[in-house]
């Protein structure tokens, strides 16, 4: 009940306010008290709960010319917000029929209609409603938004890719990587139905759209790679390494393949250790480096790399694949491991948190009595790793 009261608060308020205006101008007195009673009967039937009464009530009331779009778009926004959609349209939907409403209202009405439609999940209207308002020039901004996540749900890349074209034209907003991925998007789909030219050439677009594209390289490789052309493969996969080193460790598998298809193991180990000189301390590269070398039946050389690195970057990664290569046969070598362990643990513990809020998830080092993250009392405790 108190819920319904402050939804009728700023339909009170813009009632007030126009009652006020209008009682300043004497010859209106009478649809001021006309605006006044039926604003009261609006409310009774709220009190009673009685919400659709209501809304046909100050709808009524609100009906009286364009000075009353305020009300109509406050009341329907809020029914919006509370999940009401269905009333919420039918107040839009009324507005937008009114014969009285200037450009700008009509407008501002038909897109808080199309944000009713989105929130029902009627994509349809809503599409229809936001292509108007970019005809028509009007919140563009908005409106492209609205309809880059419509086009999205719909999984319309195409339509997808020309907004975000647009909205980049018009906001200056940075849509490439997001246009990278709508080429990537239809690529697999048109690698999935054996189309390998389009697929081909989906790729090509999203790597002009965005050369930081890691996923369209990715793509790229694979699809080489099921065409048997290794040596496209390898240049593919090695350009992720500068696009972003980040995914370094999504290419050292199907590089080690193609290099081995290849028959040229060797080149790989040489482009493993340039590539770990180039980034100290990568832990998937550490990791590739040893296994090739076990691979290669070179258990000592593997251990000792890992030890070595494993000093300087404590990782637990990298402890476990030492501790899986087995005990070494020099019982003196048993005791790196075991200091590494202690290394490594202590490592681990100086950067982890010591306290962790239950509730939201957050952590930290003090034990705060209220979570500076979710303002909860009493729910950050101490966190110890369970295993
Ligand atoms: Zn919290």
């Amino acid at each position: 009940m108190v819920e319904w009261l402050l939804l009728l608060l700023p339909v009170a308020a813009a009632s007030g306010w126009l009652a006020g205006k209008r009682s300043a101008e004497a010859a209106n007195r009478n649809s001021h008290s006309q605006l006044n009673s039926a604003y009261f009967a609006g409310l009774n039937y709220l009190l009673n709960e009685q919400p659709d009464k209501a809304i046909d009530t100050l709808l009524d009331v609100l009906e009286v010319d364009s000075d009353t779009i305020e009300p109509h778009l406050a009341l329907g926004n809020l029914f919006r917000r509370r999940g009401e959609v269905g009333r919420a349209i039918r107040v839009h939907q009324n507005l937008v029929e009114r014969p009285y409403l200037n450009n700008s209202q009509r407008e501002q009405a038909l897109l808080e209609l199309g944000l009713d439609y989105m929130r029902a999940g009627m994509l349809d209207r809503a599409e229809s409603l936001f292509l108007e308002a970019l005809k028509r020039k009007s919140h563009i901004s908005i409106a492209l938004h609205q309809l880059l996540d419509i086009y999205q749900q719909e999984k319309d890349w195409h339509q997808a890719i020309a907004i975000a074209q647009k909205l980049h034209e018009e906001s200056g907003e940075a849509t490439e990587s997001m246009i990278a991925h709508f080429y990537c998007e239809l690529a697999e789909q048109r690698w999935a139905q054996k189309q390998i030219m389009e697929a081909t050439q989906f790729i090509k677009q999203a790597l002009a759209s965005d050369w930081r594209c890691v996923r369209a390289t990715l793509l790229q490789a694979r699809l080489a790679m099921e065409q048997g052309d290794y040596k496209m493969a390898i240049v593919c996969l090695r350009r992720v390494e500068s696009q972003d080193s980040d995914y370094l460790s999504e290419i050292l598998k199907p590089l080690s393949e193609c290099y081995q298809c290849l028959g040229r193991q060797g080149k790989f180990f040489s482009w493993l250790s340039e590539a770990l000189a180039r980034h100290p301390g990568s832990t998937p590269l550490i990791l590739a480096r040893a296994a090739y070398l076990q691979r290669q039946g070179e258990q000592e050389k593997s251990r000792r790399f890992l030890i070595e690195q494993l000093r300087r970057h404590p990782s637990v990664e990298g402890l476990q694949q030492l501790l899986a290569l087995g005990m070494p046969k020099d019982i003196k070598a048993v005791l790196e491991p075991w200091s590494l362990i202690e290394e490594v643990t202590r490592h681990l513990l100086k950067a982890k948190s010591n306290y962790v809020c239950c509730f939201c998830g957050f952590s930290g080092k003090y034990c705060y009595w209220q979570c500076p993250s979710c303002k909860r009392w009493g729910t950050v405790k101490p966190f110890i790793v369970d295993i």
